[in-house]
């Protein structure tokens, strides 16, 4: 079994029919000691398709303004989150629709810096437009699944663990359904509007991180992986096998070395691709006639979060 394995989040699992939850909801204290460095899959993801933008991203963190599609998938994420918390008969298209204001007010509360997207003072029409947006997502959301018929273990689930390697994966889930027979299903809600060729090799990458993580918490292989597209109603589903994971887990020690060694040197080459149009970093990138930062060394503590942003793409 790993070591330092973790699994946070809101646990949702009350109604029979569901296996026992594990997720808690604990607070670190303040003096817990400074976290390890570790990988998550966007991270992981963003070396992948390009070392500078991993560099821009988790070394020198460079701000970057997330649209306002961005901040509406982050919106429907935690109305997805909240219906869940809701008894099941209360699950309704009606019910995800009145939670979207009050939600809207807490998050607006939490990062203000997302108002600003928005004119200053937002017209109600503005805004208005802005919620049919997520209405009509949401609406997807409830023509591919009934929520009333599922018992979530939890929503928002936040899960870690050491890989024999000493590799420290690090994510959040936005779904866990558990069968009586133990079954385990990851659910992961896509709100982005970037086209689908482009979105699912990446889409399917994360997901098959979540699959090794909790294979490696669980000792199960997770039956079924599956994406909801909530922007045209689509669904993914994948079955993964443990050799397939094994593989998986082998490249992602892989892209960790090679994180580590770029991290030594500060040797992170630009990668340019048709993925460039969506990087906020073209002005400081070589390949696009600008000069990255000067080298801030590699960070403590470390990267491997994931914002809100990144879990809602
Ligand atoms: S513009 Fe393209 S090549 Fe440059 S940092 Fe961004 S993703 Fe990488």
């Amino acid at each position: 079994m790993a070591n330092g394995s973790t699994t946070t989040g809101t646990a949702t699992g009350t109604a029979t029919g569901t296996a026992t939850a594990t997720a808690t909801s604990d607070v670190a204290a303040p003096d817990t000691p400074r976290r390890r460095p570790a990988l998550s899959p966007s991270r992981a993801g963003d070396f992948k398709q390009c070392p500078l933008l991993y560099r821009f991203r988790a070394v020198d963190k460079l701000p970057e303004t997330p649209t306002k599609a961005q901040v509406r998938g982050t919106l429907v994420h935690s109305v997805l989150e909240r219906l869940f918390a809701l008894p099941r008969t209360g699950r309704t298209p009606g019910a995800a629709r009145e939670l979207l204001r009050p939600t809207w007010s807490q998050l607006a509360e939490e990062s203000p810096e997302w108002t600003e997207l928005f004119t200053d003072p937002a017209s109600e029409e503005e805004l208005t437009e802005w919620f049919t947006s997520a209405e009509k997502l949401l609406d997807s959301y409830f023509a591919m699944e009934d929520p009333r018929t599922l018992d979530p273990e939890a929503c928002e689930l936040h899960v870690e663990t050491e890989l024999n390697s000493g590799v420290l994966l690090r994510g959040y889930i936005d779904r866990l359904d558990v069968a009586p027979t133990g079954e385990i299903r990851v659910v992961d809600y896509k709100t982005g509007a970037a086209p689908r060729e482009i979105g699912e090799a990446k889409a399917m990458f994360q997901m098959k991180f979540y699959a090794v993580v909790l294979w490696r918490l669980r000792g199960v292989v997770p039956r079924q992986l599956k994406l909801l597209y909530l922007s045209d109603g689509q669904a993914l589903a994948y079955t993964p096998d443990e050799k397939e994971l094994a593989r998986f887990e082998r490249t992602l020690e892989a892209i960790w070395e090679a994180i580590l060694r770029a991290g030594r040197t500060g040797d992170f080459r630009p990668s340019p691709s048709k993925l460039c149009g969506w990087c906020s970093h073209q002005q400081h990138c070589p390949s696009f006639g600008g000069t990255p930062p000067e080298y801030p060394g590699w960070p403590e503590p470390d990267p491997g979060e994931e914002s809100a942003l990144d879990r809602a793409d």
